[in-house]
């Protein structure tokens, strides 16, 4: 039976209806069997305005409620998020395709940035400056912006949302998330369970929808800070709109993530990685590893051999089937966009090692499935190599010297992640210091900061100025109010004075 899913709004579940939304519904499937499970209502301009009133006559309150309390709810919130982990988690895999243990890490790493939240009363503090001038102390504080929205992909249907609401709640702001309409029942249950956990009505609020949603949420002079992660030019579009509507933005879009490997890496290991961090969750993370870029020939020859070894012992299958290593794409249209880049890559001359096109699993023959697929010899102006794939399919880019490897990642158009194996910490520290990549790892597959550092891509991989959780997340939802208050003593008096004043 196909269930109708609700956006959230108010505190209440608010099923879209023919007078509300003009009857506009989207499809969410199963993609292990293809099969349609649900529809989501998608939102009109009407229904938006309504989310953004509710959540304006809520903040104020929110605000005024003292730090520690607000940190308090999101304490509870983690308990009861983590009685209900392997529910949600099956419920995130059956709507993204991406294995049940997957999903455990997709809500873990969002459970991470709360528990990190939680500190929100020591990250609010300001500064003081007591005796700048006589009977003068200069302060400054941090409060909320008010209402503010967050639009997240599909491929992190958990993680994402987490990522923004955390620290926009936890700084007393009230929440608008636009979710991916592809996958978007886990978000409201988070809502419904940090209702439940003791978030007042109002606070945070999911609707769900596209571009008519998302318009309104950026132009709406009450919404004043938008986050974003998605697709490039979706980014762009969003922090074009949002700026030029007077309001703060960080965008995150696309990437292209190299690894690097060396003449003297352990070869095991960078295969090892290049496997998990290339087709681990069918390679739609945008951290997955899609560039492979041994350094010489040899190296080239040696890794390859290797990885080919590894991809024939990959098992492919329903996302909640034991012992899969990764399931279907998200759709249909998923597997026809990487099916094409494959035929791309084919014409263009690369070398295709291992072909994932026509596969399929026995009994779920409609399932979004594609093998995993392996290029070498890729070139840097083949689509395959320029463009971000989304799918299962690692590519090898040789690169005759460590020179030319650091060149190739630092001038890629996008700048997300990157990483280096090597023995040799002379290359490490340099790689490190001149690659021009916003998020870099030495021996590690995908090099995703934890929670109390920031995540954010450079180049066109995220437009803005601050990332993503850890200390720039407060940054990013709190603006700085700085005092300068005198109280002289008493019967000190200075008379008018008719310069700027100074510390002279
Ligand atoms: P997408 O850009 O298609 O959609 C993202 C969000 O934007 C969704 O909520 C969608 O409904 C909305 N949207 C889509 N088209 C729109 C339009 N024309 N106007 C307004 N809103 C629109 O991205 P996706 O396919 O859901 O996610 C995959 C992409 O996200 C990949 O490019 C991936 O690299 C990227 N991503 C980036 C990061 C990062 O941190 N840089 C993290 C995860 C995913």
């Amino acid at each position: 039976m196909v269930r109708d899913i609700t956006h959230f709004i108010g505190g209440s579940g608010i099923p879209g209806s023919p007078e509300a939304n003009g009857g506009r519904w989207g499809e969410v499937f199963d993609p292990s069997t293809g099969a349609v499970q649900a529809r989501v209502p998608l939102a009109s301009a009407h229904e938006v305005r309504a989310a953004i009133a509710d959540a304006e006559a809520a903040q104020p309150g929110w605000a005024a409620t003292n730090p520690q309390k607000r940190a308090r709810v999101l304490m509870r919130f983690l308990e009861l998020l983590r009685d209900e982990t392997d529910e949600l988690a099956a419920l995130l895999s059956s709507e993204h395709g991406k294995t049940v243990d997957d999903a455990r890490g997709d809500i873990q790493r969002g459970v991470e940035v709360i528990e990190f939240c939680i500190g929100a009363p020591h990250l609010l503090k300001g500064e003081y400056s007591t005796g700048v001038g006589a009977g003068i102390d200069v302060y400054s504080m941090r409060q909320p912006l008010g209402v503010v929205a967050g639009i997240t992909p599909f491929n992190f249907p958990a993680m994402i949302p987490l990522w923004q609401m955390g620290p926009a709640i936890a700084a007393g702001n009230a929440f608008i998330l636009k979710p991916s309409e592809r996958d978007p029942s886990v978000p409201v249950r988070i809502a419904e369970l940090f209702l439940e956990a003791g978030l007042p009505a109002g606070i945070l609020n999911v609707v769900h929808g596209d571009k008519e949603a998302v318009d309104v949420l950026l132009t709406d002079e009450r919404v004043r800070a938008i986050g974003f992660v998605g697709s490039t030019p979706i980014a762009e579009y969003i922090y074009s709109t949002a700026n030029a509507h007077g309001k703060r933005a960080q965008c995150f879009g696309g990437a292209k993530n190299h690894l690097v490997v060396m003449p003297d890496a352990d070869l095991d290991q960078a295969a090892d990685a290049l496997i998990g961090a290339g087709y681990g969750s069918a390679g739609e993370r945008c951290m997955a590893i899609s560039v492979a870029v041994p350094v010489g020939d040899d190296t080239a020859d040696a890794l390859t051999a290797k990885l080919v070894e590894r991809i024939e012992k990959l098992k492919v299958g329903p996302s909640d089937a034991p012992g899969v290593d990764y399931g279907p794409l998200v759709n249909a249209a998923a597997v026809d966009r990487v099916t094409g880049y494959i035929q791309q890559g084919i014409d263009a001359g690369a070398d295709l090692v291992v072909d994932g096109r026509g596969f399929s699993v026995p009994g779920h023959e409609q399932g979004f499935y594609l093998g995993p697929t392996l290029f070498d010899r890729v070139t840097t102006d083949m689509s395959i190599y320029r463009e971000e794939i989304f799918g299962p399919v690692l590519v090898v880019a040789r690169a005759a010297d460590y020179e030319e490897a650091l060149r190739m990642a630092s001038e890629h158009e996008f700048g997300n992640g990157v990483g280096i194996f090597t023995r040799d910490g002379d290359a490490a520290r340099d790689f490190v210091a001149r690659v021009n990549v916003g998020m870099v790892g030495v021996n590690v597959p995908i090099p995703v900061p934890i929670a109390y550092f920031t995540f954010g891509g450079w180049k066109r991989s995220g437009f803005g100025d601050l990332n993503q959780h850890g200390a720039d997340a407060f940054r990013f939802y709190t603006k700085t109010k700085t005092v300068t208050s005198r109280w002289p003593a008493a019967g000190v008096r200075e008379g008018a004075s008719f310069v700027i004043p100074t510390m002279h």
